[in-house]
């Protein structure tokens, strides 16, 4: 897909021209990479990018990785004159600070390494530095088309993924063999790479983030399956839960009121709803089943060139959905020492309701 990182970096100044700030900088991150294509290995030597309202970019690099840039998509859309190198033994710091203006408020992506925001404070006193995400933040929540379409692909094999893992033995393997097979099945499908494979059997599947170990697969365990892997730069993330055989006592119950609570949750998304309200719909109904103290974590997160990105479906996020927004709606139950059930889709808010990136059967599938 053909980006236009120029238009990109025209609305971030626009935001940051209505919010006040007299720049932005942002160092190698997710960030760099949608603001310019250019998405270098992160370094302790400095690597930023200064955009101002009313200005042409600027990307300082070091020196030896100036080829590098000039030949990344930041060398098509930014003048090379405005990609400047450093060479090691200058300071860098000084040259980005030559790009600021003496005062004013400067906001500075979220992955800058405290070591690059230290020197920029030194070289520039009269500077008063902010985070950069909540403005970066909400540009890159809303997706356009092609991002839209990545991620449908990625929603697809994820979905893939599932059906292929019900139909492989669960009973008596471990836990990471069962990962394992997840990394491998979300590359058949698609995926560039894995980035995560939660399996959590038994009593482990109460553990949300619980890392896939050496425990074997017992009949009548649940099982929790959280994976997501990366495709054209973009991410998958979904959640589902299955029995090997025979439900243990109280899973079905527990399942059903996450299943209706992720139901309910997911069609209140449209445009014009704020990111709590989504929240409080899947809590509600958990609360009143009586397990509101075993929903312990937020309904979900955006997602996009990160995993875990804005917007926040959280109690006290009031951001307003807006057609493009990506995020998960993943509410569970975890019963400890007994099991947890989770369902999670990426959602798509639409012009005027919600498209499903995740359509595999969200009912309690029995494996074997
Ligand atoms: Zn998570
Ligand atoms: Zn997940
Ligand atoms: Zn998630």
């Amino acid at each position: 897909m053909t980006v236009d990182h120029a238009d990109r970096r025209a609305r971030l100044a626009a935001v940051a021209t209505r919010e006040g700030l007299d720049a932005v900088v942002v160092a190698p991150s997710p960030d760099l990479a949608y603001l310019t294509g250019y998405d270098p290995m992160l370094m302790e030597r400095l690597t930023l990018l200064v955009v101002r309202p009313g200005g042409e970019a600027l990307m300082v690099v070091p020196e030896l990785e100036r080829p590098l840039a000039l030949d990344s998509a930041a060398g098509q859309d930014l003048d090379p004159d405005r990609i400047v190198g450093w060479r090691d033994g200058a300071d860098p710091y000084a040259l980005v600070a030559e790009a600021l203006p003496r005062t004013g408020r400067v906001a500075v992506g979220d992955r800058t390494w405290a070591s690059h925001v230290l020197e920029l404070q030194r070289v520039a006193p009269g500077l008063a530095f902010e985070a950069a995400s909540p403005t970066i933040g909400r540009l890159r929540s809303v997706k356009d088309e092609d991002e839209l379409a990545a991620l449908r692909r990625a929603g697809r094999g994820a979905d893939e993924t599932f059906r292929a893992i019900c139909g492989t033995r669960f009973l008596g393997r471990r836990e990471e063999e069962v990962a394992a097979d997840l990394a491998e099945l979300l590359v058949a499908n698609g995926h560039r790479r894995a980035e995560f494979t939660i399996v959590a059997s038994g009593p482990s599947s109460a553990s949300p983030h619980h890392e896939p170990g050496g425990r074997t697969i017992l009949p009548h365990d649940a099982v929790v399956l959280d994976f997501g892997g990366e495709l054209a730069g973009y991410y998958s993330d979904t959640t589902r839960t299955v029995v090997v055989g025979e439900p243990p006592v109280g899973l079905a119950e527990v399942f059903a009121i996450v299943h209706e609570a992720q139901e309910a949750a997911v069609r209140a998304v449209r445009p014009g709803v704020t990111a709590q309200e989504i929240d409080r719909i899947a809590r509600r109904i958990i609360d009143d089943a009586g397990y509101g103290e075993r929903f312990f974590h937020r309904t979900g997160h955006g997602i996009g060139l990160e995993v875990h990105e804005p917007p926040y479906i959280i109690e006290g996020n009031d951001t307003v959905l807006e057609p493009g927004m990506t995020f998960s709606v993943e509410p569970g139950i975890y019963l400890e020492g007994r099991f947890g059930a989770r369902i999670e889709d990426i959602v798509a808010v639409t012009a005027d309701g919600v498209e499903r990136l995740n359509r595999s059967t969200r009912e309690l599938q029995v494996v074997s």
